[in-house]
């Protein structure tokens, strides 16, 4: 019987439910989906959502009076009405237009503004100051011929626009360029724009713009991040303070000041700078410039980076930002398959190697210890400045001090091997000797980037193409969707399918193993807690008794990795875990199962002279060369021998490329989360000579996280039991759940898996006893929990953060705390790096009670909590704006994860009005509300 070709109908439900990115949706590309790059999901822009006829969005405002003493102050701009306390959330259109004489909303409140001497850096022409265009200015009777507006220097250089008051200077020294503040046709304003996309910070206005060559900058500690700026005004006359959000707005000695901190607002709104301070071009200038699709921004702020004096007109030379060629379905052979992956896994190396290596930093503060291997440890802030980069253990970094009057220059590489939940990076040095420990200051630290996994990838990809055996035949067709004649496995089967040391398996689990032994190439669903690691170690159990060789397991993630490793030693088999070198002072919890353990504790009279040498390189740090050489192979030998005693080898995907398994073959393989691997990825482990491989995920939860979106739109971040399923491999769904109250699982269920989930837990196993949080329905543990504050751009201008909504989370978690929750039962979740920063410096500084406590709960994105799960889970959702959409929310993976962390409860945040012009949180909104019948939009409060 041959493989069906997968039905047309198959394939939707897969779209349906997984929700591949919509690539017809990310040529559009809206410009701001960049926001929120680091996953694949940013692609889902709403389609109906953005509103970009109206080229103009706010009038000018009226000219504030200035006062001659304001020489050196700036004039007050209107104040936009959600700025007023008591306002609602309305758009910034209904600032009054330019004609409008009425007074600013705010001077009629006693607390008018005021005069205090602030923003320095003003030219006494600020007297001068009109907010009035300069005769002729935009109207084209000048002389100036709007198409040629790049002769012009401080012409915008996306549109050509170049009227001084409408365009500022990216003030990043190698940059320089001007860019205007309207629109076009993107969703943010082009100065804005570039800004994100180039990741440059600073802006100048224009000298003939009403507020004259100004930098903008913190007037208190000269911060000139506009991602962190805001202003308020001043309580005197017609003056306003430029402030940084962090950390000035909470610097104690400014709210003595006679300034309303809490009227600050940020200086970019909607993705726009307020028009009081980079005027917005009028309805005419813009028709007249020259129209700039967000593609083309895209394309050339690309060129940009390689040449920073690329034109418009460059982008039409060929060879130009080609496109990859996407992945398809079926491959001819194994070369057709290495032509399209290879290509995709170059552009996400250099892209990964080019982002990496851009994060140096200077000033960085050092605290020494020495860790009981006795070598160096520093310990230091590695600030991330936004999702990209992810420091996680066993990264290499180098630690730099250029030299000064007290001490020469110094440098050494090490391997990170923890992160403290304050952000502090453990760095374990490679020198022991010269390490400068009596210094603290002035060190720099640099990302070393290393190709090994990249390098894996591309060599099992050779492997599969090149060498027959890698794979065995049926499986070789399989994977390249060729149509094979159906092969079953005829094995005995074992009388029972549990394993020992196990919990019992239930029907659904049974069947999973069941047809798993007697098939070459399977797929194992596992939605949310139903016991997809159990199932994996007793499929693995049966695997390693059938007595075809030792089983590889895999997973892309060291965490699942150690979760499997721990379960299958469990059943009593013989398992060793494989890590990188570079781990190997990663503290694990299966410690005792590594093979770097087990080396250094073989009890074997034999082994004694390795351990004497062991010992002797651990107290001097390193060997004369003979004794180095002496050691190593002993060592090798060592590892090899614990190796092939194993039953079963467990590691990374990428893992199961070291050399030391070089030559190892494994004809079953089992990788678990393999939905969030590459398909390369996975393919390490396959050419090991595979016959039998079984591949454990959920395609309803969060893929592969691509960083280079041109890769993941080509299709890298499709996983390959992704594939297999659209090819028309049935995975077998486990169906029965063991972690979530029922009611907390009903939407998941109905909402990605066709209402099959069935619960393995009773209401009242999840009623906690002693805990009287004030649910609106007491035996419903969940509720939506209405926020109105807008959304900000974070400070690296990549996230975004919405202050109202951390503060309400603060208070939903004092509530926990009070009502006898511990913080380990508490996971605070949102999509957005920019959030979980803010709410863990909100929470430090903020929080009602012992800060202990709230610096034991974690903070985490969406993304990095899939595969766990907490008693309690408070989501923030973050996105509240009135033209933007929701952006990777819209991913309806990352919902179905953020929904099924909780054990016990749930508390939602977020602004209805945005979440529900999206059709699958329209339904979640509903389902809140009829499940709750009572009014959702009640605050707890
Ligand atoms: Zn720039
Ligand atoms: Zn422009
Ligand atoms: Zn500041």
């Amino acid at each position: 019987m041959a493989t069906q070709p997968p039905s047309s109908a198959a394939a939707a439900d897969l779209y349906e439910t997984a929700s591949q990115p919509d690539p017809s949706a990310s040529a559009a590309g809206d410009a701001y989906t960049f926001l929120e790059f680091n996953t694949q999901g940013d692609d889902f822009e709403y389609p109906d959502f953005p509103e970009l006829s109206q080229p103009a969005r706010s009038a000018p405002p009226p000219p504030a009076p200035v006062t001659s003493s304001a020489s050196s102050s700036w004039p007050a701009p209107p104040l936009p009405p959600d700025a007023l306390p008591d306002a609602d959330l309305a758009p910034q259109d209904s600032t009054p237009p330019a004609s409008s004489s009425s007074p600013s909303p705010r001077s009629s409140a006693s607390k008018s503004r005021a005069a205090a001497a602030v923003a320095d850096g003003l030219a006494a022409g600020v007297a001068a100051l009109s907010f009035e265009e300069p005769p002729g200015a935009g109207t084209g009777d000048d002389g100036y011929d709007y198409g040629k507006g790049d002769f012009v220097e401080h012409a915008c250089r996306y549109c050509g626009i170049h009227n001084p008051a409408c365009v500022a200077r990216c003030n990043v020294p190698s940059c320089r360029k001007w860019f205007c503040n309207s629109r076009g046709n993107t969703s943010g304003s082009h100065i804005v724009n570039h800004l994100v996309r180039a990741k440059h910070k600073e802006v100048c206005l224009h000298k003939d713009s009403p507020l004259g060559e100004t930098i903008l900058e913190c007037y208190n500690c000269g911060c000139r991040n506009v991602f962190l700026l805001g202003f308020i005004s001043a309580k005197a006359e017609n003056v306003v303070v430029l402030l940084c959000r962090e950390p000035c707005l909470n610097v104690n000695a400014l709210k003595d000041m006679n300034w309303d901190l809490s009227q600050w607002t940020p200086l970019i709104d909607d993705r726009c700078f307020l028009s009081w301070l980079v005027k917005v071009p009028s309805e005419q200038e813009q028709l007249r410039a020259r129209q700039i699709s967000a593609q083309q921004i895209n394309k050339v702020e690309e060129l940009w980076k390689t040449n920073p004096d690329a034109s418009l007109e460059d982008l039409e030379k060929p060879g130009v930002d080609n496109e990859p060629q996407p992945v398809v379905l079926k491959y001819e052979d194994a070369y057709q398959y290495q032509n399209v992956f290879a290509p995709l896994i170059k552009l996400e190396a250099d892209y990964d190697k080019m982002m990496k290596e851009s994060q140096s930093k200077d000033s960085v503060t050092v605290r020494w210890d020495i860790g009981l291997n006795k070598k160096r440890v520093a310990y230091f802030v590695f600030p991330k400045e936004d999702n990209e980069l992810r420091l996680v253990p066993g990264d290499e970094l180098r630690l730099r001090y250029s030299g000064g009057t007290s001490h020469p220059a110094w440098q050494s590489v090490g391997h990170v091997i923890k992160l403290t939940a304050q952000e502090e990076v453990a760095l374990e040095l490679r020198a022991s000797q010269g390490v400068p420990v009596e210094l603290n200051n002035g060190f720099s630290v640099d990302f070393v980037w290393k190709s090994t996994s990249f390098d894996r990838m591309q060599g099992a990809m050779k492997t599969f193409a090149v060498d027959e055996t890698s794979v065995s035949g049926y499986i070789y067709h399989h994977l390249l969707g060729h149509e094979v004649e159906h092969q079953i496995i005829r094995n005995t089967l074992p009388r029972r399918f549990g394993a020992p040391g196990l919990p019992e398996l239930n029907a659904s689990q049974v069947l999973a193993v069941k047809s798993v032994l007697q098939k070459p190439v399977s797929l194992i669903q596992g939605p949310p807690g139903t016991g997809k690691t159990v199932t994996s170690a007793a499929i693995v159990y049966h695997m390693a008794k059938q007595g075809q060789g030792q089983v590889l397991v895999c997973a892309p993630s060291n965490v699942a990795v150690d979760q499997l490793a721990e379960k299958i030693s469990s059943t009593g088999l013989k398992v060793v875990r494989l890590c990188a070198k570079s781990r190997e002072a990663v503290s694990s919890p299966v410690e005792h199962l590594t093979l770097h353990y087990q080396v250094r504790h073989l009890d074997n009279s034999e082994k004694s002279e390795m351990h004497k040498l062991q010992q002797l390189k651990d107290e001097q740090g390193e060997l004369s060369s003979s004794d180095e050489k002496k050691y190593k192979a002993l060592k090798r030998a060592t590892e090899r021998e614990i190796l092939q005693s194993a039953d079963v080898i467990c590691c990374t995907c990428v893992g199961a490329g070291d050399p030391r398994l070089s030559n190892f073959r494994f004809r079953q393989v089992l990788i678990d989360e393999s939905t969030q691997a590459t398909e390369p990825e996975c393919l390490i482990p396959l050419v090991l000579g595979v016959k039998q491989v079984v591949l454990v995920g959920d395609h309803c939860q969060l893929g592969p996280v691509i960083m280079c979106k041109k890769a993941a739109r080509a299709g890298l971040a499709q996983s390959l039991f992704e594939r297999l399923v659209i090819l028309g491999v049935k995975p077998f769904r486990l169906q029965v759940q063991y972690r979530m109250h029922p009611c907390l699982s009903e939407f998941p269920s109905n909402c990605f898996y066709e209402g099959t989930l069935q619960n393995g837990v009773t209401a009242n196993e999840r009623q906690s006893s002693g805990i009287d949080f004030p649910w609106p329905v007491p035996n419903r543990p969940m509720f939506f929990y209405v926020q109105m504050g807008v959304e900000e751009i974070s400070a690296s201008g990549t996230s975004y953060l919405n202050r109202t909504e951390a503060a309400n989370v603060e208070k939903i978690v004092t509530t926990f705390l009070r009502s006898g929750v511990v913080p380990s039962q508490i996971g605070v979740i949102t999509p957005y790096e920019g959030q979980r920063a803010y709410i863990v410096n909100y929470m430090s500084r903020n929080g009602s009670l012992r800060q202990q406590l709230y610096k034991e709960i974690e903070v985490a994105s969406v993304d990095s909590f899939q595969g766990r799960e907490k008693d309690y889970i408070i989501l923030s959702c973050v996105r509240s704006n009135e033209h933007q959409g929701i952006g990777f929310l819209n991913d309806p993976r990352r919902l179905n994860v953020a929904l099924t962390r909780a054990r016990y409860g749930i508390v939602v945040l977020g602004n209805p009005k945005v979440l529900s012009k999206q059709p699958l949180w329209n339904s979640l909104l509903t389902h809140y509300k009829v499940q709750l019948s009572v009014d959702t939009y009640q605050c707890l409060l």
